[in-house]
């Protein structure tokens, strides 16, 4: 049995930051990383943007090089699954027949992409995106001429679609919900998406799905159920995902909805000596007064940061506010605070002009900001204004009002 001071099980974002973060504290504590990947960790964002279009490259998507696990010290065990956590011994089988022991482990193993249970869901080039290799597999797949049907119109449906368009590819994209990003947009930002998607010759199919798909072996058609029937050569389902808390559970650690691990403010799990962090933790958010838990490349980072400078002793709770961004044809927004829940929105600025931000209202207090183009003396005050849960009532046609700074609106 191999023993460790610290042991993260997953290698995306938020483990991999997680030991960087340890060794800034803790230089020579035993490290290791096991992440059933075949890569040391990387970035996912550029997986449906700049390398899915082939603009960026393996090398351009790692956190680290590969010296840099060397030099600090970190055993890093690729193509390794982490089977059982038995939390009485403090190990963690691997299915490389080794078992770890820990002081400190790091439970950051994130996410699958998930397939919609249609008749086809198993043909040849019916692809999801979570991985490199899902990245590479779609590219392969797409380019000039081909035709590609896009399930799916939240962001990783609508990323994709616009990479696809950009190769070359005939995009169709279809989702149930009555406008794009429904679930995170006002219905005017849908508007003016939808428009964009169609003249960027991505045809968009609202309140419509795949019934199922057919070919033989490989994938040639969907049968959709507004009586459509496309030829495809291939299909993206971008339709959510799946958490991998089954070690949790099978611990018995704490889990919320989803199944996501529940932390306190110092991301510890319901075992002091585990942590969790990224896509699968569920932490009190102070500013919001709830549980929150998001699937976004920022919180990822921070968290695995906190999470391991807790672990080595430098310990402070984690109050980030959450933070994502997207990237849409020529569209860069930013999205601060937590807008999964909200009834009412004031615009700030002009579509047209291309510079505007949405602020998000729930019971009547501000949640979060969505933004487009905005000044930059402006990104202090909007998180300012979300952490003082500005009222709409004193503050709706002042946001409008471009003449009235952010600033004046703080308390
Ligand atoms: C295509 C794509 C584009 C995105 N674009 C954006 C964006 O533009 N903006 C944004 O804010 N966010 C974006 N995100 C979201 C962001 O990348 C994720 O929130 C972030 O990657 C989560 O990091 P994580 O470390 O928690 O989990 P993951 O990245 O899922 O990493 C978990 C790792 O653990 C491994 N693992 C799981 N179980 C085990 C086990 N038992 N043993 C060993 N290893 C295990 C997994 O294989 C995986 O490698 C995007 C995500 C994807 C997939």
């Amino acid at each position: 049995m191999d023993a460790y001071k610290y042991v993260i099980i997953g290698g995306g974002l938020a483990g991999g930051s997680a030991a960087e973060a340890i060794r800034q504290v803790d230089p020579q504590g035993s490290l290791v990383l096991v992440t059933q990947e075949h890569h040391r960790p990387y970035h996912r964002p550029p997986l449906s943007k700049s390398f899915l279009q082939g603009k960026k490259e393996l090398e351009g998507v790692f956190l680290q090089d590969e010296e840099y696990y060397q030099s600090q010290h970190i055993d890093l065990l690729t193509d390794t699954r982490a089977l059982v956590l038995d939390r009485a011994n403090r190990t963690v089988s691997l299915d490389n027949g080794q078992t770890l022991r820990y002081d400190r482990l790091l439970l950051a193993t994130g996410a699958r992409a998930w397939r919609l249970p249609l008749p086809g869901n198993d043909l040849d080039q019916v692809l999801t995106l979570r991985t490199v290799e899902d990245s590479q597999r779609i590219r392969d797949a797409g380019g000039k001429g081909r035709r590609a049907l896009i399930l799916g119109g939240s962001f990783i449906g609508s990323e994709v679609a616009m990479s696809l368009a950009q190769l070359g590819t005939h995009v169709t994209m279809a989702f149930p919900r009555a406008r794009l990003m429904a679930r995170i947009a006002p219905p005017e930002f849908s508007e003016w998406l939808e428009s964009m998607y169609r003249e960027q010759g991505v045809r968009v199919l609202t309140g419509t799905t795949a019934e199922r798909l057919e070919g033989d072996g490989q994938v040639a058609r969907a049968v959709l159920d507004n009586g459509e029937t496309l030829d495809v050569d291939l299909v993206v389902m971008g339709v959510g995902i799946r958490l991998n808390t089954g070690l949790a559970q099978g611990a018995g650690l704490a889990l919320g909805e989803a199944g996501a691990v529940l932390v306190d403010e110092y991301l510890r799990t319901s075992d002091a000596n585990i942590y969790a962090a990224g896509d699968i933790a569920a932490w009190p958010d102070q500013v919001f007064d709830k549980r929150l838990r998001v699937e976004h490349w920022d919180v990822a980072q921070n968290q695995g940061i906190r999470a391991g400078r807790n672990m080595a002793g430098d310990e402070a709770p984690y109050t980030v506010m959450p933070y994502f961004f997207s990237d849409l044809f020529d569209l860069s927004l930013e999205v601060w605070g937590d807008i999964d829940s909200w009834d009412q929105t004031v615009l700030r600025g002009s579509l047209e002009e291309g510079s505007y931000a949405f602020y998000y209202f729930d019971g009547g207090k501000l949640t979060g900001v969505m933004a487009v183009g905005r000044p930059d003396e402006e990104r202090g005050p909007m998180q300012s204004l979300i952490k003082q849960r500005l009222a709409y009532k004193r503050s709706a046609e002042k946001l409008e009002n471009e003449q009235v700074t952010l600033a004046s609106l703080l308390a």
